[in-house]
């Protein structure tokens, strides 16, 4: 057996239980177990770990993070690559790129570091959330209505690839591989090993609105924000969020904003809503820190949880989107799930990078359904399913990141990348070394 740096479990051994799924965030986990795990060391072992597998007949499976919903990092007959070592960074000041481990965590990692260089990367808005899977999916960070994709600013990255070789992907080099990476997440033909991604000035001030609005006025508020959020410009991250507040038993619909530098005025819009006055409360171009919003997404996605999410990009008008729309936000299946209706208006009018992230639309629907034991499980699948169910006629399409093909398949790339991708998949690893997505897309 190849000798490793890392730790090496097989099935059997002591420990190997808990190296498959110690680090997978979701307690809501599956059966599925891998032959083998390899705690990688370095890259020698990423690569070594490649060929293992072939000589074995395994597939390779990776985890970076484990923050993949549908635990995607645990496939049968695999060897486990966990990256979990991987959590280097470096900035070089001359270019203003940093580069970083897979498994570095946005917000609890990369984000401090870069902070001290006065610098910010639109990392996920969990602070938890792995780098690795984040990105290949395409990466929805903070302000991605504004800023775009957060692989958009990948510079370079190094990757294993099926023949167990390390290789530097660019828009020069292994070009096939970075167009793949850029959006193909779990579909992705490579481990990567390191990301090297452009940075931007960090932002100056944070100003926040929100408008929280009686469950009861979900329609009125829905219709009224299918116009508004229009009318934001991009330095304003935007959402409506349906969840229900501690200590209540009731729903609450939220107009969330913040403004990356854009002010008070970037924020205007917000109040014209016809029923504003009937708001349970407001807050009106705050300034917030952007440790407050961290704090706020840990405590609203909490750890020890079983999880469901769904999603999906729509299109449609106010009359027929609000009503498949508003039960997602009045009739929450437990007190700790939100839903949200996030706004992309401003990455429409634009080119975007050809890369195979290629569905989207400027209206993103995102339910978490979050319980805390298994005895709700069925009501917490057949609340979303139902939710789902009501949106599908309206879905162009889902985003990698919340989305779990062995419940509901949907699109995932436009027709002319998907064919793209099966080529890249074909030439770059013929002998289906890594397993690709778990279901299938609807393509
Ligand atoms: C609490 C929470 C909040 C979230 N918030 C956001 C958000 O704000 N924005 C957003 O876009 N997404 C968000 N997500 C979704 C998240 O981005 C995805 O689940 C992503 O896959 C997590 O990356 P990871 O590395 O932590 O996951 P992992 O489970 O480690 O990885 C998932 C899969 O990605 C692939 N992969 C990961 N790393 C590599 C690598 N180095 N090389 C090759 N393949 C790799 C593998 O197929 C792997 O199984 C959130 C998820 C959670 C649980």
């Amino acid at each position: 057996m190849t000798a490793f740096t890392g730790a090496f479990w097989q099935s059997g051994d002591t420990g190997f239980a808990d190296a498959t799924t110690t680090r997978i965030f979701n307690h809501r986990r599956p059966s599925r177990r891998p032959a083998a795990v390899l705690r990688a060391a370095h890259i020698a072992d990423v690569m070594a770990g490649v060929k293992l597998a072939a000589a074995e007949g395994w597939q390779v499976a990776i985890r970076s993070g484990g923050h993949s919903w549908a635990s995607w990092s645990l496939r049968e007959d695999t060897l486990l690559i966990d990256l979990a070592r991987f959590t280097g960074k470096s900035y070089d000041p001359d270019d203003g790129i940093v580069a970083v481990g897979p498994a570095a965590r946005g917000g609890l990692d990369l984000d401090p570091y870069l902070a001290g260089h006065d610098r910010f990367f639109a990392v996920g808005h969990s602070p938890t959330v792995g780098l690795g899977g984040f990105l290949l999916q395409g990466g929805m960070g903070w302000n991605c209505r504004g800023w775009g994709w957060a692989a958009e600013s990948i510079e370079s990255m190094d990757v294993v690839t099926a023949a167990g070789e390390l290789v530097r992907c660019s828009e020069t080099e292994n070009a096939d591989l970075f167009w793949a990476a850029r959006g193909s997440g779990p579909g992705f033909v490579g481990v990567v090993t390191e990301f090297r991604l452009r940075t931007r000035p960090r932002f100056r001030e944070l100003t926040r609105s929100s408008y929280v609005y009686p469950a009861q006025l979900a329609p009125e508020v829905l219709a009224w924000y299918l116009t508004a959020r229009h009318d934001l410009p991009p330095s304003v991250e935007l959402a409506a969020v349906g969840c229900t507040p501690t200590g209540s038993d009731h729903p609450v619909l939220i107009i969330d904003a913040v403004s990356f530098d854009g002010g008070s005025a970037s924020l205007a819009a917000l109040g014209s809503c016809p029923v504003v006055g009937n708001a349970l409360a407001t807050t009106v171009a705050q300034p917030v820190a952007f440790a407050s919003l961290n704090a706020e997404q840990l405590r609203g996605n909490p750890e020890h949880h079983r999880y469901f999410a769904d999603n999906a990009f729509l299109t449609g008008s106010a009359a027929q989107l609000v009503p498949a729309l508003v039960p997602a936000f009045t009739d929450l299946p437990t007190a700790k799930t939100f839903t949200v209706l996030g706004d992309f208006t401003p990455l429409m009018g634009r080119q975007r990078p050809d890369m195979a992230l290629s569905v989207q639309t400027d209206l993103y629907f995102a339910a978490y359904v979050i319980g805390e034991t298994s005895a709700e499980d069925a009501r917490c699948r057949s609340w979303l399913d139902g939710a789902m169910q009501r949106v599908a006629p309206y879905s162009a399409g889902c985003y990698l990141g919340d989305s779990d093909f062995t419940v509901r398949p949907d699109r995932v790339m436009s027709d002319a990348a998907w064919s793209k991708f099966q080529r890249i998949r074909t030439a770059r690893d013929p002998e289906g070394r890594f397993p690709g997505y778990l279901g299938a897309p609807v393509q």
